[in-house]
């Protein structure tokens, strides 16, 4: 399988270098150069697997030669061993909601699904053993995840930049507290746009990321995409009608893979992108402008986002595969602030796609109905993606994607239903644990140096 970027189609990466990159040369993202679209019976031998025989043939789609199927399969058996369902996911009909629970794995978020998997591609395809290097941005839920499946390892190093004081605290204790030498925790004295935006800096230059060996494991890794491919493929085959997928979404890395889900021919309907207050995405769908504005904190920190990365693979897409338009656009992006959609390209998003902004009132207000009426407990973020489901109104079913655990945001269940939710196995000794993190200014070279000290 051969990779382009979005900012130039002539690119040509194999599945090894793009893994080991995470972001093009260019600064675009890369794409593989086609996707398969499955015919009706192959949907049908498909529906036929379980969630590990599954995720072989729709990965193996993108990573052959370079992983082949029985690797795949020892490596997806082994990332999931630490899930604590069967399936992985698990789909829970709650009245006329139908909830994808993602959060089976160790750090309790959808996060893990892919990041497990990443974690063992590392050491099946760093043939040469070299020290890599992996830098992640965090807006709460992707570090720990990273951390969880990179702590320990050999020839690695993590080093997790989350914005201070703007995650959940059970959130960055999970990050904080783990004592493993391989894992630098760095709280950025900004948000999660401008820890994101370092690790781009650093990865576009191009004698930095040589001399340090770097890596990435944000969702601009493609990896990350086609691991939560899965769970929509799955969902439908456990409903097998057209469906709805209402997904909360940040950096626009999980909607999009459901957007795949559907290029590689499952029946979706529409993919409802849920929002909180940081609602780019949102206006960007609904008026065909995309200009990011200030972070706003939410009570869904891990959506508070306002360059949603992934959308550049979507833009790639409805610009009919135009890679000098998608620069212009961000570069238009860079120096004016925004750019525009035209019409027939904005109409090409909203037959995919639609965006429901939830605010903090609304988010808490669904939280607590869901409690009062059926005993059941939404995070956050997933709340958001339960109102957003309200809004649209198709003949479809709709699955809500739930993304976390409610326990990683203690303090809004309580503001939200006045009782605290009980520490699963996993976390119950959290708060007798040390931190260890260090206060960083947000300058891209302060941080730099950091990290070369660390590694000498
Ligand atoms: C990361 C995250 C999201 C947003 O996902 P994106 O792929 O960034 O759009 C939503 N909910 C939770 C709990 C998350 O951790």
């Amino acid at each position: 399988m051969n990779y382009i970027s979005t900012r130039n189609k002539s690119l040509n990466f194999d599945f090894s270098s793009i893994f080991l990159r995470g972001l093009a040369p260019d600064g675009g993202l890369f794409l593989p150069s086609e996707i398969k679209k499955f015919s009706e019976n192959e949907l049908n031998e498909l529906s036929k697997l379980n969630y590990i025989d599954l995720g072989v043939e729709i990965i193996s789609e993108f990573c052959v030669p370079a992983l082949n199927k029985n690797k795949i399969k020892l490596i997806l058996d082994e990332a999931y061993s630490s899930f604590d369902t069967k399936n992985i996911v698990e789909i829970k009909k709650i009245d006329n909601i139908n909830l994808l629970e993602l959060y089976h794995g160790p750090t309790l978020a959808f996060k893990d699904i892919a990041m497990q998997v990443i974690g063992l591609m590392y050491e099946a395809l760093n043939l040469n053993k070299k020290k890599i290097n992996i830098i992640v941005a965090t807006s709460g839920d992707t570090g720990s995840a990273a951390i969880a499946a990179l702590k320990e390892k050999k020839n690695i190093n993590l080093f997790v930049l989350h914005p201070h004081e703007k995650i959940s605290n059970i959130q960055r204790k999970i990050m904080t507290t783990c004592d493993s030498n391989n894992i630098y925790n760095i709280a950025v004295k900004g948000n999660f746009d401008d820890c994101q935006k370092i690790v781009k800096q650093m990865f576009s230059d191009e004698q930095f990321r040589e001399k340090i060996n770097m890596s990435g494991v944000n969702s601009i890794n493609w990896a990350r995409i086609i691991c939560q491919v899965v769970y929509y493929f799955y969902a439908y085959f456990q409903m097998t009608s057209k469906l709805n997928f209402s997904v909360p979404t940040g950096n626009f890395g999980d909607v999009y893979a459901g957007y795949i889900a559907k290029k590689m021919g499952l029946p979706i309907d529409k993919l409802i992108v849920a929002t909180n207050e940081n609602d780019i995405l949102c206006r960007v769908i609904n008026s065909g402008e995309y200009r990011p504005s200030e972070v706003k904190p939410s009570l869904s920190p891990s959506m508070d986002i306002q360059v949603a990365s992934n959308f550049e693979r979507l833009l790639f897409d409805v610009l009919n595969s135009d890679d000098q338009k998608v620069s212009k656009s961000m570069k238009d992006l860079n120096n004016n602030g925004f750019f525009k959609l035209e019409n027939d390209e904005l109409k090409k998003i909203r037959e995919n796609f639609s965006a429901e902004k939830i605010n903090d009132a609304d988010t808490l207000r669904i939280i607590k109905d869901f409690f009062i009426n059926y005993g059941f407990i939404l995070d956050p973020h997933t709340a958001t993606a339960v109102g957003a489901s309200y809004k649209v109104k198709n003949n479809s079913k709709t699955i809500v994607l739930g993304t976390a655990h409610p326990y990683k945001f203690l303090e809004t269940i309580k503001l939200a239903i006045g009782k605290n939710v009980d520490p699963p196995k996993q976390f119950s000794n959290l708060s007798k644990k040390i931190e260890k993190f260090e206060i960083v200014d947000n300058k891209l070279d302060d941080i730099k140096k950091y990290i070369i000290e660390k590694i000498k």
